[in-house]
């Protein structure tokens, strides 16, 4: 009697754990879109005017323009209602807010893990890619730790922990030019980088880890003709990323769009807004092929109080305005989506959402 009690409970408890775990498998392969790679796009300063903008004067429409999905994201930091580049950069790659000018911190200093080092973790390949220096602000927050933004040197030897398999941007100098007399270059290629100075040498290279320094500071502007390298950037670290089973997460930031807002020069602004649009290009033509990668274009805050009072889109002529100061604004920046899980990025969110649902998405767990 009593054993065969015991085998009556063992066998609705078996039917009834076989009916959990088949619902949940169920449920979770509806509802949970398959993403096996992430391509964030970071427009550093740009607003929807400056998207706009580019809109306007662009002889063809943006790629933008085609994106399924968009949204908004609030930029504030932990300790101004107007961020700076390091505590927006931060936001995005660490989920959290932080004091302006900080660097994968929390306020109180103490580092806080990217979304970089998480993925990388768990055996994703990682890119990161920018005009600016690697070590600037903004790529900066997806590799290091420093509660100083203009700590480059320091910031230089983050990147020696192996958190990006490829970086490229400039800022040569604070890797090779340093106080301390050492050369990164060094320990970079005893941990397998390919190290490479020119965008020659840049093509040429298979190696699945590459830092490439293409310039001494920042790369030249894309007016100066730097137009359609990112692009070209892009490509080659997707080429190499997407050799990798695990997937792969890559940042792309398009650093001089900031610049071109401080520099209250329209033109600036624009070209570099479409330059990044050629990037995004490239990414997006990837993920229609590959059908598990989710692009993702969104920026860390608008820059020069950009409006634009009047224009003639024929004519492709723009009336525009800055505020006198050229400086950072506190408006909600557009976030573009494209690809599995790409509605999740519509509506208005806060900076700091993006990492946890990148994460969420690529099942990954903390
Ligand atoms: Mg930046
Ligand atoms: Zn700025």
């Amino acid at each position: 009697m009593k054993i065969r009690i015991s085998l009556t409970i063992f066998v609705i408890a078996a039917l009834f754990a076989a009916g959990c775990s088949s619902g949940k498998m169920a449920s979770s392969g509806k509802s949970k879109p398959q993403v096996k790679n992430i391509i964030l796009f970071i427009g550093d300063g740009m607003g929807t005017a400056q998207v706009y903008a580019a809109m306007s004067i662009a002889s063809e429409p943006l790629v933008l323009e085609s994106f399924p999905y968009s949204g908004f994201s609030n930029t504030w930091s932990a300790s101004h209602y107007v961020t700076d580049s390091g505590a927006g950069g931060t936001a995005i790659a660490a989920g959290i807010k932080t004091t302006n000018g900080m660097i994968g911190t929390a306020p109180d200093s103490s580092a806080v893990p990217s979304i970089t080092e998480i993925v990388k973790s768990e055996g994703l390949a990682t890119g990161i890619l920018s005009t600016s220096a690697v070590t600037h602000a903004t790529p900066a927050s997806f590799v290091a730790h420093n509660a100083g933004r203009g700590n480059y040197e320091d910031i230089a030897v983050d990147f020696l922990k192996g958190t990006a398999d490829i970086f490229i941007g400039g800022g040569e100098d604070h890797f090779r030019n340093r106080e301390d007399g050492k050369d990164l270059a060094v320990p970079l290629k005893e941990q397998g980088y390919d190290v490479v100075y020119t965008l020659d040498d840049l093509r040429k290279s298979s190696s699945p880890k590459i830092a490439g320094l293409l310039a001494k500071e920042h790369m030249p502007t894309a007016a100066e003709g730097r137009m359609g390298i990112l692009a070209e950037m892009t490509r080659k670290t997707i080429e190499i990323l997407s050799k990798d089973e695990d997937g792969f997460f890559m940042m792309v930031e398009g650093s001089m769009i900031d610049w071109g807002g401080h520099a209250k020069d329209f033109n600036y602004t624009a070209s570099e807004v479409i330059d990044l649009d050629m990037a995004v290009k490239v990414a997006k033509e990837f993920a229609e092929k590959d059908g598990k990668t989710l692009v993702v274009v969104t920026a860390d805050h608008e820059t020069g109080g950009l409006t634009l009072p009047g224009g003639n889109r024929d004519q492709k002529k723009v009336v525009s305005s800055f505020i006198p100061s050229g400086a950072h604004t506190a408006v909600m920046v557009p976030i573009f989506s494209y690809g599995p899980g790409a509605e999740k990025f519509s509506g208005i969110h806060d900076n700091t959402f993006f990492m946890n649902q990148f994460l969420e998405l690529l099942n990954i767990k903390r």
